[in-house]
């Protein structure tokens, strides 16, 4: 009975043109070999059958150019997939083969909508607002940094208080302010907490749910050069072994779906090792130089 109501949910969203859900990248194939086969025959009945034939295939074959790690998607998703809620419940990672719409094809409002909105990993519990971005749509400079923090997740907006006065004035010695040609987001959009309430790196498992809402935000907005605030946000945009060392991130231009990418300290971090600022004047240079085209 769950399984009908699932796949009636699904008709409906697909009907109305949206939704509101997100999509590991290696499930757009899945989600598109759905598509085809329900469009075929958009019986709900149908849909229940071709979502979980294609699940069931994806976990031992190739679907499209992607074979499916198992790891990821075992056996229990498919039974999982329609024993809950694809909307209002926190599912595991593993069961993110969910929407009949990809996170990838959303406008602006539609993706603000669906991160408002999101229950998609355990950071939902705990947060009092998402903090989404702020900035300009059409930016040349995307900032991004790790999550929100305490304050945030108050105020529902990207570093605020000292390390976010601090990310000001670096983004004033580019010779850009926030919100004027200027974006600046987080990897996760809820803010991690530990069990005494204090803020934390978010978890791989976090960053990997969060991470198509960045990913599409920057495709978006097509900015100029991205900087990186950080070490978390840095590997989560280049898909770097998280130990890779701060000095391989640093100095060098990094490329994130083909925009030029720069890595530096996180305001945060130079407000506890003041005297790494001069390295974050550095990486800030050969941003600004790969801002003007003269960094190689
Ligand atoms: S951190 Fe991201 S994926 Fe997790 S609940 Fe918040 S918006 Fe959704």
């Amino acid at each position: 009975m769950q399984s009908n109501q699932a796949a009636t949910r699904i008709k409906m969203l697909t009907e109305m043109g949206i939704g509101p859900v997100w999509l590991p990248r290696y499930a757009d194939a899945i989600q598109e070999a759905i598509e085809v086969s329900v469009t075929a025959d958009p019986s709900i009945d149908h849909i229940e059958t071709a979502t979980q034939s294609v699940i069931a295939e994806a976990i031992v074959a190739p679907v499209g150019n992607m074979q499916v790690p198992e790891a990821v998607l075992s056996d229990e998703t498919a039974s999982a997939w329609f024993d809950q809620s694809p909307v209002s419940d926190v599912l595991p990672v593993s069961s993110r083969v969910v929407a009949l719409r990809s996170v990838s094809d959303m406008s602006w409002d539609e993706l603000e909508a669906s991160v408002a909105s999101c229950r998609a990993c355990g950071l939902c519990e705990g947060r009092q607002k998402t903090v989404f971005g702020v900035g300009a749509r059409t930016a040349n400079w995307l900032f991004v940094g790790e999550g929100p923090g305490y304050n945030e997740n108050i105020q529902g907006e990207p570093f605020v208080g000292a390390a976010g006065q601090l990310l000001d004035n670096m983004l004033l010695s580019l010779g850009v302010r926030r919100g004027e040609r200027t974006y600046i987001a987080n990897v996760v959009k809820c803010r991690p907490s530990n069990q005494e309430g204090k803020d934390r790196p978010p978890s791989a498992d976090e960053i990997a749910s969060c991470l198509p809402y960045l990913e599409r935000q920057i495709a978006l907005i097509q900015p100029q050069v991205i900087v990186a605030l950080g070490k978390t946000a840095a590997i989560a945009l280049t898909g770097f072994d998280p130990e890779t060392p701060v000095t391989q991130l640093r100095n060098k231009v990094h490329r994130v779906a083909g925009i030029p990418m720069v890595a530096t300290y996180h305001p945060a971090y130079l407000l506890r090792k003041p005297l790494e600022k001069s390295k974050a004047w550095q990486d800030l240079c050969l941003a600004q130089r790969t801002f003007d085209g003269t960094s190689v």
